[in-house]
């Protein structure tokens, strides 16, 4: 065989790809034999010479090997490319809850057995975010293959992550094919409307992960004061609005955010006189309310992801608890918040002990109505918890 690679395990370290868990980070690897370059298929084999499986070599990551195949016979070539992108599409056919949408994610990496690839569909363009050695090198084969099986305008790279930065790669923003998306790109999600900036907007444009959280806000918002914390580009305050709030205040540290929000309030058709757009850190807001006795009826916090590596656990858990205090104490009786965080660290347990907590400190009793996660465009494959990473709670206070 051409360039073999062989990859061996230390004695004991194969537990974890027998359970197909797609990760060899780089303590479990014992030898390399051969050169790879990064993204070059390596076969992995136990310390005792066993097959177990072959994937992508990263000499620059902690995660030296991202699996492709756990199956012998399964050759990575471009067969593997174009199987994994038609399975990832039908998979999105076969979703329900996508048919009054036209923008979703249509390939979530790990868990559709592309690790590192992000393919997320915004109207008739595609924007794509590749983030590990693998994805960089099968980088021209995935565009090929979207090209091929999915026709539309165009193709966009907004491969200008945080993690493809730990694997040594510069950004890239780029048209890989066809035409360049216009600068705001006009998506429909169900009854919202939203503009999305593809260009400088976070991830490949919007957090497409909220969609049905979106959907199940407008359920709460009837007659509803509502205070929308860490706003972005208006969704759930939109949400609100659509549901029938009384009054919603977005805020954000980001003006152009908040100057897309206030577009997208308006393609909605919401009324602005009661709608609030404030630039400010909510931490400092919330305190200020507090302070000034300002009190709200519904409160959503959607923070950005607070802990991004282990070290980083107990000052997000300090940031977490903290919002979460000062929005109980704003809150009317018999009033809801929607909280979430998007940390994958903060496992599930975490999070709840985190939020019952910050009740506790700020006095207040509370139950869950509703445990809400990320969309199932956004699917976590079984082997792969680390594919889990929204999660939120909808609790009242008595
Ligand atoms: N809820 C939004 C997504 C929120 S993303 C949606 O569904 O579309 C997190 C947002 O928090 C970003 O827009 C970022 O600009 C903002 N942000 C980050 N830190 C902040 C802070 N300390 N105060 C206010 N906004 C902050």
């Amino acid at each position: 065989m051409d360039n073999f690679v062989k990859v061996t395990l230390n004695s004991g370290r194969e537990g974890s790809l027998l359970r197909r868990h797609p990760w060899i980070f780089s303590g479990a690897v014992k030898s390399v034999e051969g050169n790879p370059v990064d993204g070059q298929t390596v076969e992995v084999f136990t310390s005792d010479r066993k097959w177990l499986a072959r994937g992508s070599y990263s000499s620059k990551s902690q995660i030296r090997v991202r699996i492709l195949s756990f199956k012998l016979d399964e050759h990575v070539d471009q067969d593997l490319i174009k199987n994994r992108i038609a399975q990832a599409i039908a998979l999105r056919k076969d979703i329900a809850d996508l048919a009054g949408t036209n923008a979703y994610r249509l390939v979530f990496a790990e868990s559709d057995g592309l690790p590192g690839v992000i393919v997320d569909r915004y109207d008739d363009f595609l924007v794509c975010q590749f983030s590990s050695a693998g994805a960089e090198y099968w980088r021209d084969e995935i565009v090929r293959q979207l090209q091929a099986q999915w026709p539309c305008s165009g193709i966009f790279e907004r491969s200008d992550s945080d993690s493809r930065q730990k694997e040594g790669y510069p950004d890239r923003v780029t048209v890989l094919s066809g035409s360049a998306p216009p600068p705001l790109i006009s998506i429909k999600e169900g009854a919202f409307s939203f503009l999305v900036d593809v260009y400088k907007g976070h991830k490949t444009g919007f957090y497409l992960d909220q969609r049905h959280n979106r959907a199940l806000l407008m359920k709460y918002a009837e007659n509803k004061d509502v205070l929308n914390a860490f706003s972005y580009t208006g969704g759930f305050g939109i949400a609100a609005c659509l549901g029938k709030s009384s009054h919603v205040v977005n805020v954000d540290t980001s003006q152009d955010s908040l100057d897309l929000a206030m577009q997208n309030f308006r393609l909605n058709g919401a009324g602005m006189d009661n709608i609030e757009f404030i630039g400010e850190d909510v931490f400092n807001l919330l305190r200020t309310y507090r302070d000034s006795r300002r009190q709200f009826d519904l409160i959503i916090l959607d923070p950005p992801k607070f802990v991004a590596a282990a070290s980083q656990l107990a000052g997000g858990t300090r940031g977490y608890k903290d919002i979460n205090l000062l929005a109980f104490k704003l809150l009317r009786p018999g009033g809801i918040l929607v909280t979430f965080s998007c940390s994958g660290y903060v496992k599930p347990d975490l999070f709840q002990k985190i939020v019952a907590d910050a009740a506790t400190d700020a006095g207040r009793e509370a139950c869950v109505l509703e445990y809400l996660s990320q969309g199932p465009d956004h699917p976590v494959a079984l082997n792969f918890p680390e594919g889990f990473y929204l999660k939120g709670m909808v609790c009242r206070v008595n």
